[in-house]
């Protein structure tokens, strides 16, 4: 399938969702550094803002191009990685647009398929795992296996989510026979945490509510909050897993400030309720059991919106259940 898209190509454009996670960044570094490496007739440039900064000894990294020089610049092929919809390209869109031709590689249940060649699993893992099954296994080299592991790693919570099947666990094995340090990746860009980072976790758990008789757990930081301990939207990465945990919970909710009364919303489930319908009722998007929006309103507010739909979506499956 690579080979079809890429024939006739010669200028690439890859380009992953606005604050990207350990998936995006994963499979934008690991395509974009394998047809680097096996295609040098073809030239790649790779858009992605502000990726943590854990994540920058994968190679191709130094190459990432934060803001779009000539948005007019015309590329033959735009490649959008992990990204549910154009508007979540966020500042690469333009360039999406302009391009000669289009491909979309992910896993979002939202996504209705944008581009003109479309590759869309929701079933699998990771946005990586699919770049994977894209590539002839010999070329892979230890640097591009390095960022389709890491990738892995991270939109399994390591291996754990359910979305992580037999097919997951292949792959990764043959991403281990490349010699890549597994244990260093998974430790010190998963679960490796700044002294800031806990602080801000903890305060979260601590001020974190129950609601619906226990059944949801919501918590929220605000701007001046994350101001105070120095920490950016990709610091709070881990706090909705750990609210997820909690005992007799279904459904966790975790809120942070982006502008006066702007919240971005993570929604994390453990097995009943679909978050990706909930995040898409409210405009955004995501997966069965891990999705996200933005919406404007007090916190409070934003929680009274939610608790409605989880509820209704609790009570139609209580109903299916009884029947
Ligand atoms: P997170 O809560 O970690 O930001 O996102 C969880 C999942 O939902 C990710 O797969 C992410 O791409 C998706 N997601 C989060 N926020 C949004 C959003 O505003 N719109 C869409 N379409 N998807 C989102
Ligand atoms: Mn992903």
């Amino acid at each position: 399938m690579l080979n079809k898209v890429l024939e006739n190509v010669s200028t690439i454009a890859i380009g992953g969702h606005i604050r990207p996670d350990g998936d995006c960044v994963g499979s934008c570094v690991g395509l974009g550094q394998y047809i680097r490496e096996n295609y040098s007739d073809k030239t790649v440039d790779i858009y992605l803002k502000d990726i943590p900064e854990s994540f920058h000894f994968l190679n191709g990294t130094e190459t990432i191009l934060e803001s779009v020089d000539n948005e007019e610049k015309i590329y033959d092929l735009f490649i959008s990685l992990d990204c549910g919809d154009t508007d979540r390209l966020e500042y690469s869109k333009p360039l999406f647009v302009k391009a000669k031709h289009t491909f979309c590689v992910d896993h979002h249940i939202s996504n209705i398929g944008f581009a003109e060649v479309n590759h869309i699993v929701p079933e699998a893992s990771s946005t990586s795992e699919l770049v994977y099954g894209l590539l002839d296994e010999e070329k892979i080299s230890k640097n591009v296996a390095e960022a389709l592991y890491l990738g892995i790693v991270h939109d399994t919570g390591v291996f754990q989510y359910s979305c992580a099947g037999p097919e997951t666990f292949r792959v990764a094995a043959k991403l281990l026979e490349k010699g890549i340090d597994a244990p260093k990746i998974i430790e010190e860009t998963f679960y490796a945490k700044s002294y800031a980072q806990n602080l801000v976790m903890g305060r979260a758990l601590m001020e974190s509510i129950l609601f619906l008789n226990g059944t949801g757990i919501a918590s929220f930081i605000r701007k001046d909050v994350m101001e105070f301990y120095g920490v950016g939207p990709k610091d709070l990465e881990g706090i909705v897993s750990q609210l997820r945990v909690t005992e007799g919970v279904e459904v966790a909710v975790f809120m942070y400030e982006l502008r006066q009364n702007e919240f971005k919303v993570s929604l994390r489930s453990k097995e009943k309720v679909d978050v990706s319908r909930i995040a898409q009722y409210f405009g955004g998007g995501g997966h069965k059991k891990a999705a996200g929006f933005t919406m404007t309103g007090t916190p409070f507010d934003v929680l009274n919106n939610l608790s409605k739909q989880i509820e209704e979506q609790m009570e139609k499956l209580e109903k299916t259940q009884e029947q």
